[in-house]
């Protein structure tokens, strides 16, 4: 099934925000560093290297922790969007199908796309035109 433009776009928004999460996770560990780097010189003012040292690690830890988890329930939403947009199309795509198997008169619509004359009672692909119709006719 090829992608129509209301996919595309609900796509691109799950990658929106994918990206978002990423520059997210990259600013806060960024952040989480300064932070870290920050702690450390202040200890070693304080001629207290090793505790400076155990915190700078702690703080970095911890945030690049947070950062991660975060990143990851971002990301996970954005494949969502997308996952969604894939499913909306097929149900777009379905409907299409059937409202043009509709519309036109003295002809039927099989599941593969093939489109077949009302005396055809099984199309090419080898389905029976009345499995079709009643498999139609139940999703609806
Ligand atoms: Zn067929």
């Amino acid at each position: 099934m090829q992608m129509d433009s209301i996919q595309v776009a609900s796509r691109r928004k799950g990658d929106r925000i994918i990206l978002i999460a990423n520059i997210f996770q990259i600013l806060w560990i960024i952040w989480t560093s300064l932070r870290g780097i920050a702690a450390l010189l202040y200890f070693i003012r304080e001629k207290r290297f090793f505790l400076g040292l155990m915190i700078a690690l702690v703080v970095l830890g911890a945030g690049i922790f947070f950062a991660c988890i975060v990143a990851m329930l971002i990301r996970t939403e954005g494949e969502l969007v997308k996952q969604l947009a894939d499913l909306e199309r097929s149900q777009r795509h379905f409907k299409t199908t059937v409202e043009e198997g509709v519309l036109e008169p003295g002809t039927w619509r099989c599941t593969c796309g093939r489109k077949n004359q009302d005396y055809v009672s099984t199309c090419a692909c080898g389905k029976n035109k009345r499995e079709v119709l009643l498999l139609n006719s139940k999703k609806e």
